[in-house]
């Protein structure tokens, strides 16, 4: 891999800074080692927990960047959660001579198991370990790590000035933590080599394509994937922590609900110290995205901050839910047609 002539697509969601360390990636190799480098993103909803897939492209100075559409065949593939290795749309064009960067706690044979394949090299870190001993954010490890798997150490070190530019008007806090992040980033990953024969695709269009016709679309053509419509499933967006819910020590108020940003509460008809009351029956946890807010304002303690240990590559975590968008989806699948 030249690391001169480099294709990077990042994976992430709404929320966790993927577009800012793309921007990095991009000024930092035109203004500091002097090379030809475009950067952008693209977004869905732009609602945080939506998917948000950032783009690099870095080529040597003789080089020019004719190119503004989405990479296709990245060189490095970054990916901000292990869900993603579920999602052959983020996977597409992945080759044997790639580099996957993966954020898991798994460590990386179960990975290689999950992609079922021949597999890239691979490079993998857990982003929510680093982030429970230490003040880091995701985006920073993860450019870490990409910069580990670009194989370009002076980039790391440009970046690493870059930063401290960038930082250096806010609290110093903020700039030594930044730092921080993008070292254990690129310290941490662990990488191990991949098992491939020749150069071969292993994730090729044919497979990315939903057979969705005017039989089985769904109502409104909406989307069943993580973080579309159908599901709404917005754990992806989670830093590794969520509410856990203490009923007993609930009064009941509300503020909860009328907190969360994403309804993740639900009520019911009951009775609360001999009086008809709405009755919480706590949170159903495919719709949170661990932002917390509602255990900053419950009164009662009745909501308190737990790690997330779903690890998202099951189908669904948490709570029973009452009504929600998994019941409306199982309604309305037809036959044929959902990638399941
Ligand atoms: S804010 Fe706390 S006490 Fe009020 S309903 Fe929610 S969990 Fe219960
Ligand atoms: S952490 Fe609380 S406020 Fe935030 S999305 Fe989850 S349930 Fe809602």
């Amino acid at each position: 891999m030249n690391p001169q002539n480099l294709d990077i697509k990042i994976e992430s969601v709404g929320g966790m800074g993927a577009n800012l360390i793309g921007k990095i990636l991009g000024e930092t190799a035109a203004m500091k080692l002097m090379l030809n480098a475009t950067s952008f993103s693209s977004y869905g909803s732009e609602k945080t927990g939506s998917p948000v897939t950032a783009f690099v492209r870095v080529r040597n100075n003789h080089d020019t960047i004719i190119e503004n559409t989405p990479i296709t065949h990245p060189d490095i593939l970054a990916l901000f959660h292990q869900s993603f290795l579920k999602n052959d749309g983020a996977l597409a064009g992945l080759t044997t001579d790639s580099r996957l960067i993966v954020n898991t706690p798994l460590g990386t044979e179960p990975i290689r198991k999950l992609l079922g394949h021949d597999t890239p090299d691979l490079f993998v870190l857990d982003c929510q370990s680093l982030m429970e001993q230490h003040p880091v954010r995701i985006n920073m490890l993860m450019l870490g790590a990409i910069l580990k798997a670009s194989g370009n150490e002076d980039w790391f070190l440009a970046v690493l000035e870059f930063a401290e530019e960038l930082f250096s008007s806010k609290e110093p806090e903020t700039l030594h933590n930044n730092l921080l992040a993008v070292r254990l980033g690129y310290e941490e990953t662990v990488f191990s080599k991949g098992i491939s024969a020749e150069k071969k695709e292993l994730f090729p269009p044919s497979r990315q394509i939903s057979v969705f016709g005017y039989r089985n679309t769904l109502p409104g053509g909406i989307l069943p994937s993580l973080g579309n419509t159908a599901q709404n499933n917005l754990s992806l967006s989670r830093n590794g922590y969520i509410p856990k819910y203490l009923p007993e020590k609930c009064i009941h108020c509300g503020l909860c609900d009328t907190t969360c940003p994403d309804m993740v509460f639900t009520f019911r008809e009951g009775e609360y110290n001999n009086r008809r009351a709405m009755i919480n029956q706590g949170p159903d946890y495919r719709f949170c995205k661990g932002c917390l807010r509602c255990v900053e304002v419950c009164p009662t303690q009745a909501l308190v901050s737990q790690k997330d240990t779903s690890g998202n590559l099951s189908g669904t975590h948490g709570a029973d839910p009452i009504i929600t968008s998994e019941a409306f989806y199982q309604e309305n699948v037809k036959e044929g047609g959902l990638n399941e």
